[in-house]
């Protein structure tokens, strides 16, 4: 489509950013079959086309208003849309630039002030989030439900293997995973320890940057990138081959490293290093599938069935649409069909806090595609998703993929 930025858009990096992805959309409208909101709410203005054709408004002069912002904030961020479109239009470069822009110019309310400031001190942060999620452990028989609902019963990570491996890849731990669900990364160690590899963590590393960034605090979720990349970098000298992502939210803003730090010229070639060898663990074994001998190991016959749910942002995000399931499927894991797998679950990152009610929507529907096949449990990728599917799906326990596949290995004496 044409557009005609103001000049003070089209000199910044936003500006220039979002008038290069504006130029593709041709306005056909066949992301609209594929967005959750607009299946919702059934309004254009909450589909992708409308929320583009209300960015270019902005950036072309017309005044943005909170509704602007409401339709703006309703967008899951799930780029199912970018999934669906035939144009390459990249719609989540689009919605963080347009979200950016409209920020600075419509106030929030102070209660969505405080509650966007609180997630931004708490979550990012593994020693605040860690002490609360104990707190809520220990206290959960007298929490409310809603509450209880989303905090998992505490876990034992088990023995992470010692790093005697020649072949050495780095984990992200993150910031809510380690204090909500320890045992998937040690789970990925002891699956990638079975392929000779050793699954190290850098332990100044931190939040991925996601919360901080899509909650628009866009430099403070770029100063968390950096301070991942000096947590790494001495690993990656030393060879590292790749730095493994078990929560696919995590992964798919890591992998964007190298489009957030472009234009900074510390960084900008260590973010591009970073992009190229971060990976998430379906992608890793996947890869030893084609030369290591060890891969056998990780195979079984499993009768129980399985329901996955992939999160956007690996299939849609990371571009990794099929991937696991297929993974799984080679590895001997009995999947369930699941229909509509490519609609959000309602979790994307802080949208369940921010968004409620769609969010719960969503959730509904999609425990009612997950368990329509009566599996024995419940299969994801990101812990965002794993821990509000979790909320909603009663009996039916819900877990990482790796989890079981750690579980399924024969036990090494
Ligand atoms: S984003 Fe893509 S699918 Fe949607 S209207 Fe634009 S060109 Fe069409
Ligand atoms: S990112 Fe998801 S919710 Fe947002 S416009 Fe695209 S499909 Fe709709």
């Amino acid at each position: 489509m044409q557009t005609s930025l103001l000049e003070k858009y089209k000199a910044t990096e936003l500006g220039a950013k979002a008038e290069n992805i504006l130029r593709k959309c041709v306005h056909c409208g066949f992301c609209l079959a594929t967005c959750p909101t607009y299946d919702l709410l059934g309004s254009e203005l909450d589909s992708p086309r409308g929320r583009i054709y209300q960015i270019k408004q902005v950036l072309e002069g017309v005044e943005p208003s909170q509704k602007t912002q409401l339709h703006l904030d309703r967008c899951l961020t799930c780029r199912n849309c970018e999934t669906t479109c035939p144009s390459g239009v990249e719609y989540g470069h689009l919605v963080d630039a347009g979200r950016a822009i409209v920020e600075e110019s419509v106030p929030r309310s102070f209660a969505q002030r405080s509650l966007r400031k609180a997630m931004r001190t708490f979550l990012p942060y593994s020693n605040r989030i860690g002490p609360l999620v104990k707190l809520g452990q220990t206290f959960s028989g007298i929490l409310p439900k809603t509450i209880k609902s989303h905090i998992p019963p505490r876990q034992q990570a088990g023995e992470w293997p010692a790093a005697t491996h020649d072949r050495r890849m780095l984990v992200l731990d993150g910031c809510v995973q380690p204090s909500m669900a320890p045992a998937i990364n040690a789970s990925a160690a002891r699956v990638l320890d079975r392929l000779n590899i050793s699954l190290v963590k850098a332990p100044k590393a931190g939040c991925c940057g996601a919360v901080s960034f899509h909650l628009n605090a866009q430099e403070e979720g770029k100063n968390f990138a950096k301070a991942n990349i000096d947590a790494w970098w001495p690993e990656i000298d030393a060879g590292a081959e790749a730095i493994v992502m078990t929560a696919s939210g995590c992964g798919v803003f890591v992998k964007d490293y190298q489009d957030l730090l472009k234009d900074d010229p510390q960084y900008a070639d260590k973010a591009k290093k970073i992009t190229e060898l971060c990976k998430d663990i379906s992608e890793v074994i996947a890869e030893e599938e084609k030369n290591n001998p060890e891969i056998g190991k990780l195979k079984s016959d499993q009768a129980e069935s399985l329901a996955f749910h992939p999160p956007c942002t690996l299939q849609h995000g990371q571009k990794q649409l099929g991937t696991t399931e297929a993974l799984l499927q080679r590895l001997g894991f009995n999947l369930v069909p699941v229909k509509d797998a490519h609609f959000c679950c309602g979790s994307a990152g802080t949208y369940s806090i921010t968004q409620k009610t769609l969010s719960q929507k969503l959730l509904t529907r999609k425990i009612a595609s997950l368990l329509k096949n009566k599996p024995a449990k419940i299969a994801t990728a990101n812990i965002g998703c794993l821990l509000h599917l979790q909320s909603a799906a009663g009996n039916t326990p819900v877990v990482h993929w790796v989890q079981l596949v750690d579980e399924s290995m024969p036990k090494t004496s």
